[in-house]
């Protein structure tokens, strides 16, 4: 049977970090056998790491990486549909792809993240308003269950489990295959248009001006402004580009090769404080003008941060908690200022803030985006006092009819949790069919009551 190493491992916000017995399986037989056996008393599939709390960690418990598990199975040239393994990143993908005129239909804020990590916490990107998330571009996948059986599961076949593991967040097996749509694009470039808003309300304005009109659209908040200004923006609004308008002189479904950085080391948390955010947000807001039509390639548009490695580093060693929640269209407004507001008369602040708007819910059982706009905050995790404010949140987010992402979450309550996510009874009506002892099952799942603690 194979080996597991005990390791000390984190989400993306190095926050909270857990022992876990990491498993590197490279053969489907490895893991019917391991879990067979009853070695651990769960497993939790794990990605690339990228979701920032505890979705991907099982405290004293087994965690499968999937990193053996990347292997492109076919591509259907006329169609763009791709069958590959759940453990391909995002990144392959476009490697593979794009300079053969196909790109991602729906990917998130950076390209690390694997096939089976998009599937299972049902991933957005800047195209919810007109595309919906990741996971409706999924015609199947392949999902083995607790019992060894690996069943196929579409919209027809299998639909309870299917919308069950989508945003299931790895909890109803392992995916092991999935076929999705890529796109057709003619060049690696966006065409983007910025423009400024002078508070909440005007961004709102500008969304809903222009939200037919571009495929793409995001806005960067400056969280730390007040008053009139509360809310002002940059929204940048975007496009495939047609190949007549890239001037790069090469091909153009690629771009140049760019520098890349590292975070070589945890800064010292004081690093990133509400001084050096000031700054920061200031200098952002206003280097930005309003600009048209800029050629733009697609890593600095989608995966602005990418370019850094390990930049979740410069939080510090006791790392950060990204915040995200949705707010439904008639209480955004309200929503938004409230949260803004409680951020900064906390003396907090988040380096980055963004605010999308987003389409309509699809089928998927605890699938996070629904009809409205949603905020993600990053906020570096100083003293402890953080997480009760974080509960205040989450009970403005819910007064609010709102709900909060699993991918970000590292610290709600089971109650918050069940009264954000109405169809949770169903999902695990469909858990308990497939896994009755809790076989799959991570410390977020325990800590939210999804599951039970023990088996
Ligand atoms: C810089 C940055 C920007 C981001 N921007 C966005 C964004 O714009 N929109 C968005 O939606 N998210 C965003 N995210 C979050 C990220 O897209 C998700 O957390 C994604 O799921 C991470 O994929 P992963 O492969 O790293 O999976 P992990 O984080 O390792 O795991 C995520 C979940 O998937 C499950 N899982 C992984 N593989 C499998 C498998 N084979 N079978 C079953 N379950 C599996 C795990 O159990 C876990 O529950 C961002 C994250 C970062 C760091």
């Amino acid at each position: 049977m194979i080996k597991h190493k005990e390791s000390l491992i984190a989400g993306w916000g190095n926050y909270p970090a857990e022992v876990c017995n990491v498993y590197r399986p490279d053969r489907v037989r490895d893991i019917t056998e391991l879990i067979a056996s009853g070695a651990q008393p769960h497993y939790i599939s794990r990605g690339l790491g990228r979701s920032y709390g505890d979705t991907a960690l099982n405290h004293g418990s087994g965690v499968l990486l999937h990193t053996e598990f990347a292997r492109f199975v076919h591509f259907d040239e006329q169609t763009g549909i791709l069958e590959c393994e759940a453990g391909v990143s995002f990144e392959e993908i476009i490697e593979h792809f794009l300079p053969r005129g196909w790109f991602l239909p729906v990917t998130p804020g950076t390209k690390f993240v694997t096939v089976g990590g998009a599937i299972a916490n049902d991933v957005h990107g800047k195209n919810h308003h007109v595309d919906g998330t990741f996971s409706q571009h999924v015609l199947d996948f392949k999902l083995l269950l607790a019992s060894g059986e690996i069943v196929h599961c579409s919209r027809e076949e299998q639909s309870d489990l299917f919308y069950a593991t989508i945003g299931g967040v790895g909890l109803t097996g392992v995916i092991l295959t999935a076929r999705f749509r890529l796109i057709p694009v003619e060049s690696a470039y966006l065409e983007v248009d910025y423009l400024k808003a002078k508070n909440l309300d005007h961004a709102f304005e500008l969304f809903a001006q222009t939200n037919e009109k571009y495929q793409y659209s995001v806005a960067w908040i400056d969280c730390l402004s007040k008053g009139d200004n509360l809310g002002r923006s940059v929204l940048m609004l975007g496009n495939h580009a047609p190949a007549s308008k890239v001037k790069t002189g090469g091909d153009p479904l690629r771009i140049k090769n760019k520098p890349k950085f590292n975070v070589p080391f945890n800064f010292p948390s004081f690093v990133l404080n509400r001084w050096s955010i000031r700054a920061f947000n200031f200098a952002y807001y206003n280097i930005h003008q309003n600009e048209k039509s800029k050629i733009v390639d697609y890593d600095s548009f989608f995966y602005p941060l990418d370019s850094v490695h390990n930049w979740n580093r410069a939080y510090g060693k006791k790392g950060f908690v990204q915040y995200q929640a949705v707010f439904p269209p008639e209480t955004s407004r309200q929503g938004l200022t409230e949260m803004l507001k409680r951020l900064s008369q906390s003396g907090r602040s988040s380096f980055l803030a963004v605010l999308k708007s987003s389409g309509e819910q699809n089928g998927g059982l605890l699938s996070f985006p629904f009809k409205g706009y949603t905020l993600a905050l990053d906020i570096p995790l100083h003293d402890d006092g953080l997480f009760p404010f974080l509960r205040e949140l989450d009970e403005l987010v819910a007064a609010h009819g709102g709900r909060i992402y699993l991918a970000k979450d590292s610290e709600a309550s089971p109650a918050t949790f069940a009264n954000m996510y109405p169809d949770l009874a169903k999902f695990q009506a469909v858990k308990a069919a497939v896994d009755p002892n809790n076989v799959f099952s991570s410390s977020q799942a325990r800590r939210l009551g999804i599951v039970e603690e023990s088996r």
